[in-house]
């Protein structure tokens, strides 16, 4: 494009491009993070105001219908979601846009096949616009973010208890081999490589209709049997692969915005999936490909869980010299960051020294335990990460488990059938007293009994997690006195 309207597109693009590097940047740390979301929503928005500017825009009404539609459905859910639901809902945005990427790829795959306007004649076929130089990143684009699309809608189902957490197919590898073939197969022959190999296929719009019906099942059948521990990798996976689809769509439709938003997600999310994989102790294909621990019978964990009341954890603790508070999922239920804080601002009042362990998939999305701790004020200095905190349980006096399960189960460590089998976990059976905060029974997301709670060392104090630490800070009150 050129002239001055082609000069402030490009500029603007770029002004969003920094946005984006720039907010990224910023998420980097707790401290910095909101400002970081909205510079990176500024690009955004400048972004989308921009393309309204591009020359030959078609279909500005249905444009407009979808923008104000998009925009009412995320201010409303945005709104409205629980916190302990927001994991669902990046699971759902992520499998948006790998759908919107793989329905740009779609429609410009139609798009060329219409047939050109001084069609050559070759061995008596008309030929259409293919082989196109771009029919190679639509269907690459098309297929990553099919997959990205269905995966992430398992992934939100088993998120959300409507799906059973691992469900196979007998030889589901072989299967989803079968279909990769497949699809590999239909994209050549669109792309119009059969001809090379003397295959007489022209290129039609069934086979981009089979191409993408294959690629949204090989994303249900490889999400289906992946649970326990594995699903926070597979859940930044999907994220990196919208990013991926997302910039080779921007390739096929020229958008620079596109392109380097696109790329800078599939980046960030490789990064990030790696990181989780290196965390939990996994290889990615692994996780893809197999499936964590034997897949047995899982051992039946012997002895009986020992409750304890507040008044007897609050002087424990009280007298302790070492805390450590190790939070997961349950505290993020419970909403009880607040309280939990307000506890340990008690205690080291009193001098007891206080940190906070937090495991990389504890919750459920990464970071969810430095989000809840950072917004009620804990300082950053108090919270540890797992290889930092856990050399030092064996010298912690007090561990106060508050809605951990499978991120403190040794049975990690200890049985080969177990989901989790081969996940790193905080180490807090090593400390000298366990105190775990729970309701009841219940289980945590890899649906497994856990053996730290019926260890020698363990006691429990059944019940919601903020009405209990609230009882912790009414009973260290009364300890000193009333204050
Ligand atoms: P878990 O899901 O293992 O356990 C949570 C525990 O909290 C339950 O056992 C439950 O027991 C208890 N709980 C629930 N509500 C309350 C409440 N109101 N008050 C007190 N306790 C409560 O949590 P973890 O954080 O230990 O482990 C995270 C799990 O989630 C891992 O398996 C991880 O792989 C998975 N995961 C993590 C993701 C991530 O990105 N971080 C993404 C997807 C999955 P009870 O019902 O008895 O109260």
């Amino acid at each position: 494009m050129s002239g001055a309207l082609g000069f402030l597109i490009d500029a603007s693009y770029f002004a969003a491009a920094t946005l984006f590097l720039l907010g990224l940047q910023r998420m980097a740390s707790p401290a910095t993070a909101r400002s970081g979301i909205r510079w990176a929503g500024l690009g955004m928005l400048l972004a989308t105001f921009v393309t309204f500017l591009l020359p030959d825009l078609h279909n500005l009404g249905l444009i407009l219908v979808a923008l104000a539609l998009g925009t009412v459905l995320a201010w409303v859910s945005g709104k409205k979601v629980a916190i302990t639901d927001m994991p669902q809902m990046v699971a759902l945005y992520n499998g948006m846009g790998g759908g919107a990427a793989a329905a740009i790829g779609a429609v410009e795959l139609l798009r060329m096949l219409s047939p050109v306007a001084d069609p050559a004649v070759v061995g008596g076929m008309t030929l259409l616009q293919i082989p196109h130089p771009q029919a190679e990143l639509a269907l690459l684009g098309g297929l990553i973010g099919s997959i990205a699309l269905s995966g992430s809608v398992v992934a939100w189902a088993k998120l959300d208890g409507r799906l059973d957490r691992r469900l196979a197919l007998p030889g589901q590898n072989a299967i989803n081999l079968a279909l990769l073939a497949g699809a590999v197969v239909l994209a050549l022959l669109f792309a119009g490589h059969g001809f090379r190999v003397g295959i007489d296929a022209m290129p039609s719009a069934w086979m981009v209709v089979a191409f993408f019906l294959v690629a949204l099942t090989i994303g249900v059948l490889v999400t289906l049997p992946i649970g326990g521990a594995d699903m926070p990798v597979v859940i930044s996976l999907y994220n990196a692969l919208t990013g991926l689809a997302v910039a080779f769509e921007g390739y096929v439709l020229q958008n620079e915005a596109l392109i380097i938003a696109g790329t800078m997600v599939g980046a960030a999310g490789l990064l990030l999936t790696r990181l989780m994989a290196r965390a939990m102790n996994r290889k990615i294909s692994r996780v893809l490909f197999a499936r964590f621990g034997g897949g047995g019978q899982a051992q039946a964990v012997e002895g009986a869980q020992k409750p304890i009341e507040a008044g007897d954890v609050a002087a424990m603790m009280a007298y302790a010299e070492r805390v450590v508070i190790v939070p997961g999922y349950g505290l993020a239920v419970a909403q009880a960051q607040h309280k939990i804080w307000e506890l340990s601002q008690k205690l080291i009042e009193r001098g007891v020294k206080v940190r906070f362990a937090i495991h990389p998939v504890a919750g459920r999305m990464p970071g969810h335990m430095n989000v809840l701790l950072a917004e009620a004020g804990v300082p950053y200095d108090l919270i540890a990460d797992m290889d930092e905190i856990n050399p030092e349980f064996a010298t912690t006096d007090v561990a106060l488990v508050i809605g951990a399960n499978d991120v403190v189960n040794p049975v990690a460590k200890t049985d080969p059938a177990s989901p989790i089998y081969g996940m790193p976990i905080l180490d807090v059976a090593a400390a000298r007293n366990v105190i775990v905060i729970k309701r009841g029974r219940g289980t945590g997301f890899a649906g497994i009994e856990n053996a730290l709670f019926y260890a020698d060392n363990a006691r429990m104090l059944y019940g919601d997690g903020a009405e209990m630490a609230n009882q912790l800070v009414a009973e260290l009150k009364a300890l000193d006195g009333g204050h």
